[in-house]
């Protein structure tokens, strides 16, 4: 409400004195409106639903929201009269760019590393984005492992109007030791170096604040550091160097953790967000609490068969319990990465509902982790994700009602983005998604990987992160 009277008097002062030059082109006024009428309306913050509310949309966003919304005449009508809808689901953690699988490369990432180009898995992350909007996921943060940054390609040709998907929140490359998660051999490592560039190796300060820079330099909208990945992982110190130098950029730093005494100093260090929760454990969980730490714990369920162990399983879900338990900042995440045959990425995806519900989390707390928690790590909740008048209209509509049953989020019918339909009666459309030339440039930038306001070929690809 407050946003749209301040934007119209705005254009206004501006376009003053251009009328008596310019014949008025009222764009703003004249810009079509869709009104969505939905049968109940989520709110994950609280937990409730109201009923019969209408939705108005115009220029990509929400400009109005109630029971008693009056429809303009010549506004285009969408019935989810007998739906629920909600914001956008979010992925904490996972890869978009990567898909290993059992054939040719039993999944080992490392092979398809040496089979796919990057410019092969960028097309790989175009389609994996599109299932995961598909199966609901309107934001995903994605922490590497995307060949030569995959993911920010990705970002800009979303941003840019090429193809529909989530908004992405690209990490780059992840910065490791030596090796990063790999192990290479002597030839591999030092005649080919062939960490890179699927790990930015930093193993000194100097080579830390590069990492950091080259990073945000390249558009990433969060750091992603191994803390342990090696028994030389990071010291409490090189953490909050890492956070120290993202934090001039403006970004959150992002560890993966596999140690308890990588936790232990993760913690210390008081990093944004751990990613795993295989090290975790209840004196770590009320540290993480205490600090108001995010856990991405990846929780992998025991259904995606090959991807975890029945063991495995059950530490997870126990981990869960007494993470939900201690009061940590809770967020759902995947780390999905490979290939399930007969799964798109998105139905992989909300598979991990499975350990969420094996762990006792109640639903109103399930969604939140996947909506305004996930806003949150992801430091968007002020540019995007609640439904509210002013915010880019995303939201998704399921037959059921989540809040009764989590497991109605499996069946999404209804995917709006940025205001475009994306999919309607469980049917994806993609057309009004596509341009032969880039969109959006003019939109404000607000998001968008190269600023709005940059002149063309100066610096463009550069100034991504203010
Ligand atoms: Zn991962």
């Amino acid at each position: 409400m407050s946003r749209s009277p301040r934007l119209l008097l705005a254009a206004c002062c501006i376009a003053g004195p251009l009328a008596a030059q310019v014949p008025a082109t009222p764009a703003a006024a004249a810009a079509p409106i869709t009104a969505i009428r939905v049968g109940r309306l989520i709110d994950p913050e609280s937990g409730t639903a109201a009923s019969n509310q209408v939705l108005l949309v115009q220029n990509g966003l929400f400009t109005a929201i109630g029971a008693n919304v009056t429809i303009p005449a010549g506004a285009r009508v969408i019935d989810l009269s007998r739906m629920t809808a909600l914001p956008g689901l979010v992925d904490s953690h996972n890869h978009l760019a990567l898909t290993y699988k059992e054939d040719p490369e039993r999944n080992e990432y490392y092979i398809t590393y040496i089979h796919e180009s990057s410019e092969l898995r960028a097309i790989e992350a175009a389609s994996n984005g599109m299932q995961m909007l598909a199966g609901g996921f309107t934001v995903v943060r994605d922490l590497g492992n995307n060949a030569n940054y995959a993911d920010i390609a990705l970002r800009q040709a979303i941003d840019q109007g090429w193809l529909p998907g989530p908004t992405v929140i690209p990490s780059g490359l992840i910065i490791g030791g030596l090796g990063g998660q790999f192990s290479p051999t002597p030839q591999m490592e030092i005649d080919h170096k062939i960490t890179y560039p699927e790990y930015l190796e930093a193993d000194t300060r100097d080579e830390i604040i590069k990492g950091v820079r080259r990073n945000a330099l390249f558009g990433a909208r969060v750091i992603k550091i191994c803390v342990d990945c090696k028994r030389w992982g990071y010291t409490t110190d090189e953490i909050k160097l890492f956070i120290d130098e993202a934090a001039k950029a403006g970004l959150k730093v992002a560890g993966h953790v596999q140690t308890a005494a990588g936790a232990q100093r993760a913690i210390d260090a008081g990093i944004w967000s751990i990613e795993h929760a295989v090290a975790l454990n209840d004196t770590l969980h009320k540290q993480m609490a205490a600090k108001g730490i995010w856990r991405a714990g990846t929780e992998t369920p025991v259904t995606l068969v090959g991807h975890t162990t029945a063991a495995a399983y059950e530490r997870t879900v126990a981990g869960l319990k007494n993470a939900f338990a201690n009061h940590v900042p809770l967020t759902f995440s995947t780390d999905a990465d490979y290939y399930v045959p007969g799964k798109t990425r998105g139905e992989v995806a909300i598979e991990f509902l499975t350990t969420w519900k094996a762990a006792g989390i109640p639903a109103n707390e399930i969604l939140r982790a996947m909506t305004i928690n996930g806003y949150k790590v992801a430091t968007i909740e002020n540019e995007r994700g609640p439904i509210r008048v002013g915010m880019p209209a995303d939201f998704i509509a399921v037959p059921g009602n989540p809040l009764d049953s989590i497991d109605a989020l499996r069946d999404v019918q209804f995917v709006m983005k940025d205001g475009t339909v994306f999919k309607k009666d469980g049917v994806i459309l993609v057309g009004e998604f596509l341009h032969g030339g880039p969109q959006n440039r003019g939109r404000g930038g607000r998001d968008a990987a190269t600023p709005a306001a940059a002149p063309a070929g100066r610096g463009g690809r550069g100034g991504g992160v203010q």
